[in-house]
């Protein structure tokens, strides 16, 4: 099979960065949207396909393994660099094996083939939308104008560990594949996108008119496509030059951010955190039984000392860097918050802080039996599964509170 490739980028109308990312190494293609504040998206989106690609070329071919990996690298730097803390990505890439390709998937990015003109969706979005969609709470009409369309149940680099949807896709010769980012999709329809692939010449004129329509059509998002097509293998051409060997029409490597490589050391979490637990270890002591023994301390004791509170301290920074990866949902000034932390107290010490508070009432959310522990605290796996909790219980609640207006 001959493969031509092509990909666009655009920042779109509104957004002030491009934080989606694009992989064009022939058999290797993929996209990557990336979020998070400050530079942290557009990070997210580099790193991961920076390390699938380095993976690829270091003769790594587990496509799916190439993405667990790029998701702890992602997740390893924004626990250790305060800056991009909280950042991730999604991943959609595609891996070309002679007559077949691989799938590799996670977030709201999109795979599609096309073929005989039609349209033909590879992958499913991991939103609470889609979710919602699948058990039948919204129609399809419906979740296309969701305003919580976005919310992602899944993405890379926000946990130690990802779920990767996998998948293999015969290929047939004029196939032509897509890979897009969701501000493609959010703006213009399936059958919009069938119309323009079907009426563009190459991957190129494909890509571009793609990217056109998104913003032709408001651009409210970055968009990103890469465009793929297969041929037949050209009988003049020798059996070991065909796959591989492209016309102009395939770019070898088209990286769209600069290399975003920091430069300066990263913030070190333990900075902060051990300074804060010195005190909490200082007012331990003060009521701890070292405290009376003090009178008779020989030097050995003053080790004992020593290694006890050394233990201590390492105790209270492992504690420190635990609780910040945890998070809850719960209740702010009478309202449903977001927080970063456990539901707790340690020797006076507050392990939490709200990092959202929303409008939406606690006392309402707390009539519903569902919600009734509210207080307590709803641990959820990241910020992510906060954020799908808080939406989810915004829907849950304002049936309740128009029932409530009516009667
Ligand atoms: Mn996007």
């Amino acid at each position: 099979m001959r493969v031509a490739a092509a990909a666009a980028t655009d920042i779109g109308l509104i957004r002030e960065g491009n934080e989606d990312s694009y992989l064009v190494v022939d058999p290797l293609f993929a996209v990557a949207d990336g979020m998070g504040g400050h530079r942290g998206g557009e990070v997210a989106s580099q790193l991961a396909l920076e390390t699938i690609e380095d993976l690829f070329r270091s003769g790594e071919s587990d496509l799916a393994g190439q993405v667990r990996e790029a998701n702890r690298v992602v997740f390893e730097r924004s626990v250790r660099d305060r800056r991009v803390a909280g950042m991730g990505t999604t991943l959609t890439a595609v891996l070309v094996e002679e007559d077949h390709v691989r799938v590799a998937h996670v977030g709201d990015s999109r795979a599609y083939l096309f073929r005989a003109g039609e349209l033909r969706p590879l992958t499913e979005d991991h939103t609470l939308v889609h979710r919602m969609l699948m058990e039948g709470e919204i129609t399809e009409e419906e979740a296309e104008v969701h305003p919580h369309r976005s919310v992602l149940t899944r993405a890379l680099g926000v946990d130690a560990s990802v779920d990767v949807d996998e998948d293999v896709i015969d290929l047939r010769a004029g196939d032509r594949l897509l890979l897009c980012t969701d501000g493609l999709t959010a703006m213009i329809t399936p059958e919009r996108i069938r119309e323009l692939l079907a009426g563009a010449r190459d991957p190129q004129d494909a890509a571009d008119r793609l990217v056109r329509a998104a913003n032709a059509a408001g651009g409210v998002d970055n968009t990103t496509v890469v465009v793929v097509d297969f041929a037949a293998d050209d009988p003049s051409t020798t059996p070991d030059e065909t796959s591989h060997a492209d016309g102009p029409a395939s770019p070898l490597r088209l990286p769209v951010h600069p290399q975003p490589r920091s430069a300066e050391p990263p913030a070190l979490r333990g900075a902060r955190g051990s300074r804060g637990s010195e005190k909490a270890w200082r007012d331990g002591l003060r009521v701890g039984p070292v405290r009376r023994r003090r009178s008779f301390l020989t030097r050995r004791g003053l080790t004992w000392v020593g290694i006890v509170a050394t233990a201590l301290i390492v105790g209270l920074v492992g504690l420190r860097v635990y609780v910040d990866r945890q998070w809850y949902v719960g209740v702010a000034d009478g309202h449903v918050a977001i927080y970063r932390g456990i539901p707790a107290e340690f020797a006076g010490f507050h392990l939490h802080h709200v990092v959202v508070e929303t409008t939406i009432s606690a006392a309402a959310v707390q009539s519903l039996p569902l919600y009734r522990h509210l207080s307590e605290g709803i641990t959820v796996q990241d910020q992510m599964g906060a954020t799908a909790l808080v939406e989810q219980i915004r829907l849950d609640v304002e049936p309740a509170q128009q029932k409530a207006a009516g009667s």
